[in-house]
C-alpha cells in the first residue's frame, strides 16, 4: 500500500467496526494478532501503513447508500482488482517493508486454541499443504451434485464448514471427512499389493473394483439398496423431495434444498436429513466391513438389515432425548429442536405426551414397517 506520506489522509467508510479496528490498539483483533480476521495479511499491512503515516488521518463515517460518497467507486475498484488474473499480485506485502508492521498476538490474550491456530497458519505459510488429487476430485463432484440438485454451488470451505455441526455425530463427521479425502483403504489400493489383489474386487458384483462410491451407492450386496429405500421411506413421511444417494447428498447435507418448491425446507427437515443421510451411509459401510471381515462375505438377511437400520435410527433418537437433559447446561439440546426433527416419524405419535422428547420414561421409537 502506498500513501502520499506528506499529505493528510481522509478515509471514508460506512463501518464503525472497521474504524475501531484501524484506530484502537486494544481491540480483540489486535490482541490476537489478527489471527481470526479474514485476509489478515491485507489487514496487517493496511494498519502498519496507516500507523507509519506521518500526517493526520481523518476517518469519515458515511452512509453506504449516499451516492456522493466514494464508497461505490472504491467497491468498483476492489471488484476490478478481484477480477484481475490470478497471476497479478497485490501490493500488500508486510514482509517487503523493513519497518516493523503490526505485532503478533499478545501473550496475555493467548489461548490454547489461538496458539494452535497461529502455529497451523505459520506452518501452512512456510510450507503450503498440497491438496490431494482425490480430495479435489471429490470436492468438485460434490459441487456438481449441489449445482444439479440444489441449484447452489457451495465453496470448498463451505463444504468443510458444513461438516462441523453439532447435528452430526462425531463418528459421522469423521466418516464424511474420510469420504471426501478418499481415505478408506478399499478397491484399487489392494491391486498394488502382491498376493492381495483379489481384495480389491467386490465379491457381489461381476469383476468390479470396489470404491466407496460402489460400496455406498451401487453395490448389489444385500443392504446397500435396502438401507437407502428405508431411509427414503422415512424421509418421505416429511418431504417428497429426495436427493439421490451419492457422495454429494451424504456430505453436503447442509445445502439440501428443493429447487422446485415454493417454500424452503424447515430447520427440522434439514436437521433430519443431516442425521439420516450420513448415518445411513455409515451403517452401509459398517455392515460391509462386518460382512467382509467377520462373515467371509456372506450376505446379511433383509430382516437383519432392517433391524440394524431401525436400531441405528432409534439409537440416535434416544441419544437426542438424553441430550435434552438440563444437567448438560448450555450444551443441552433444546427439546423443541428434537421434537421438530422427529415429529411425524414416530410410532403411535398421537398417544405420546407433549414433552416426549425429554420424558425419559416414555418409550419412543420410529414407526416403519418391516420388509415384506
Ligand atoms: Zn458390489
Amino acid at each position: 500500500m502506498r500513501l502520499g506520506r506528506s499529505r493528510s489522509l481522509t478515509i471514508e467508510t460506512s463501518s464503525k467496526r472497521l474504524v475501531k479496528i484501524l484506530t484502537d490498539y486494544d481491540t480483540v483483533e489486535e490482541n490476537q494478532g489478527y489471527t481470526n480476521v479474514p485476509e489478515k495479511h491485507i489487514m496487517r499491512a493496511t494498519i502498519a501503513s496507516l500507523r507509519r503515516h506521518p500526517e493526520p488521518i481523518i476517518f469519515k463515517l458515511v452512509d453506504h447508500l449516499n451516492p456522493t460518497s466514494g464508497l461505490r467507486k472504491a467497491r468498483d475498484l476492489a471488484n476490478a482488482a478481484l477480477n484481475k488474473p490470478s497471476s497479478v499480485q497485490m501490493c500488500f506485502d508486510p514482509c517487503s517493508n523493513p519497518e516493523p508492521g503490526v505485532a503478533g498476538a499478545k501473550l496475555s490474550a493467548m489461548t490454547q486454541a489461538l496458539a494452535y491456530k497461529s502455529i497451523a497458519i505459520y506452518e501452512n505459510e512456510r510450507k503450503p499443504v498440497q491438496t490431494r488429487r482425490s480430495t479435489s476430485v471429490n470436492l468438485a463432484a460434490i459441487q456438481r451434485f449441489c449445482e444439479d440438485t440444489y441449484q447452489k454451488v457451495p465453496s470448498e470451505s463451505e463444504i468443510w464448514k458444513g461438516l462441523r455441526t453439532r447435528d452430526l455425530d462425531k463418528k459421522c463427521q469423521e466418516f464424511c471427512w474420510k469420504l471426501i479425502h478418499d481415505a478408506y483403504f478399499v478397491g484399487k489400493r489392494w491391486l498394488h499389493i502382491p498376493g492381495y489383489e483379489d481384495r480389491g474386487y467386490c465379491k457381489h458384483c461381476d469383476n468390479v473394483v470396489e470404491s466407496m462410491d460402489h460400496i455406498l451407492f451401487e453395490c448389489n450386496a444385500v443392504g446397500q439398496k435396502q438401507i437407502w429405500e428405508l431411509t427414503k421411506s422415512l424421509w418421505n413421511k416429511r418431504q417428497s423431495f429426495w436427493p439421490a444417494p451419492s457422495l454429494g447428498s451424504v456430505t453436503a447435507f447442509k445445502f439440501i434444498n428443493d429447487p422446485n418448491a415454493d417454500t424452503r425446507l424447515s430447520p427440522g427437515d434439514k436437521r433430519l436429513f443431516a442425521i439420516l443421510a450420513p448415518e445411513s451411509a455409515r451403517l452401509i459401510w459398517r455392515l460391509r466391513c462386518e460382512r467382509v471381515i467377520e462373515k467371509e462375505n456372506k450376505n446379511f438377511s433383509r430382516q437383519e438389515i432392517f433391524s440394524r437400520w431401525k436400531s441405528m435410527i432409534n439409537g440416535r433418537l434416544h441419544t437426542e432425548r438424553l441430550a435434552t437433559n438440563t444437567k448438560f447446561g448450555r450444551c443441552a439440546l433444546p427439546p423443541l429442536r428434537v421434537k421438530k426433527t422427529w415429529e411425524g416419524l414416530l410410532e403411535n405419535e398421537d398417544e405420546l405426551p407433549d414433552d416426549w422428547s425429554g420424558a425419559g420414561e416414555v418409550l419412543v421409537g420410529i414407526g416403519v414397517d418391516p420388509p415384506s
